[in-house]
């Protein structure tokens, strides 16, 4: 009796349970209403119809639409001119068409100069209306290495839409926002495709937030959960120590088109993909360039000698996995103290061991304030640089 109980109580717990799948996997399919897609849609060209729309803009060039860089530029079908937005925030690009048509491609081009004034995040969007809008495609972390190149993206869509909406969110490390042309292009769906793939992944904790994007094939990167994590382990400490006013949100982009190990820009951080498939336990990578993020707001004539010192010295000391394959070098005589990144950061590294504990976070903080490095040394250890790199050289143990 009892034990027919629990059978039916098992029972009752499957059904409901099996119910519950039943509806789930009904409203996945009721998710995307709408009309149903145009028949006629298989016979239209892949075709380039821009011209066919009118073009608004939320903000235009300060000298009108049809100023030299006004809005106009953007689709007047020549790459050598431009439009261009100062005091870049949030801007919707509208096309509308006289009737619906299927795009489901875009192309933008770059301007002549300045990447930092490139779209970095993005949506592009369809409307029947112009009010209601429907996202059709989204990208982040973008970066583009060539001027005046066009780059052509790709999405899913067999609805027709009167409107089209691409809003751009940021630019990539500017206060401006230019683009040479941007255009629409309409396919049929058997030409349909959604490229280039993009993977992003966003982690806030403790009021940080990363950003993590995979610009390769690739969906699963080894190495992502070990960046992730050594830049919520280290980059709270680098705050505390250094500068607690430094960002707060912060993009890792996986980039397969560069091919030097890892840089720092604006708020971006790129690691070659190709390098980090060739080193997959080179986490502390993540260490020097974050560095770069605390160092933002330093004052007057820093060296790149220097910043790049501080930053290797700071992933010696802060770095959490640093492989055998990192480590700094030992001291030889035609080394030089502006010799950059690990010959500084070892000289750092001394004069804390030997004359000051807290140098490098006081060459920190005075090097924000513009204080010169020189005058900083002297004050601070009572020698000049000259001088302390003598006496390291006499003496290099650390
Ligand atoms: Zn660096």
């Amino acid at each position: 009796m009892k034990m027919l109980k629990l059978n039916s109580k098992l029972l009752s717990v499957i059904l409901l349970m099996l119910i519950l799948a039943i509806s789930c996997s009904k409203d996945t399919m009721d998710a995307a209403p709408g009309p149903d897609p145009n028949p006629d849609f298989e016979d239209i060209p892949v075709l380039d119809i821009t011209s066919k729309a009118t073009l608004t803009v939320s903000k235009d060039n300060p000298d009108g639409p049809d100023g030299v860089e006004g809005s106009t530029r953007l689709v007047d079908g020549d790459t050598t001119t431009k439009f261009l937005i100062k005091d870049f925030s949030l801007v919707n690009i509208d096309f509308q068409f006289d009737s619906s048509k299927l795009v489901a491609s875009y192309q933008f081009t770059t301007g002549n100069d300045f990447d930092g004034r490139d779209p970095m995040d993005w949506k592009f969007y369809g409307s029947m209306d112009g009010k209601d809008w429907t996202l059709l495609d989204s990208r982040m972390g973008m970066q583009f290495r060539q001027r005046r190149t066009n780059y052509r993206f790709y999405f899913e869509n067999d609805q027709g839409y009167t409107y089209y909406r691409w809003q751009v969110a940021k630019v990539y490390g500017a206060d401006m926002f230019q683009a040479s042309e941007f255009r629409l292009i309409q396919m049929p769906p058997s030409a349909q495709k959604a490229e280039p793939i993009s993977w992003v992944d966003s982690t806030s904790k403790d009021g940080l937030k990363l950003i993590f994007v995979n610009h390769s094939e690739k969906e699963n990167l080894s190495y992502q959960s070990m960046l992730t994590n050594t830049f919520f382990t280290v980059y709270p400490k680098l705050l505390e120590t250094y500068n607690p006013d430094a960002l707060k949100r912060i993009y890792f982009i996986v980039d397969p088109s560069y091919d030097g190990v890892a840089y720092s820009f604006g708020d971006v951080l790129v690691f070659s993909y190709d390098y980090m498939e060739a080193h997959p336990d080179e986490g502390d990578v993540a260490v020097h360039e974050i560095m770069h993020k605390i160092q933002n707001g330093y004052e007057g004539d820093v060296p790149g000698w220097l910043t790049e010192g501080i930053a290797d010295y700071v992933r010696y000391r802060f770095g959490i996995d640093n492989p055998d394959s990192w480590s700094l070098p030992d001291y030889s005589p035609d080394q030089h103290y502006d010799d950059s990144y690990r010959v500084t950061a070892r000289f750092l590294v001394w004069i804390e061991n030997h004359k000051n504990r807290d140098f490098v976070q006081e060459l920190d903080a005075a090097l924000r304030e513009g204080t010169n490095y020189k005058d900083f040394w002297v004050r601070i250890l009572g020698k000049n640089i000259d001088e302390l790199w003598a006496e390291y050289g006499g003496n290099p143990g650390l």
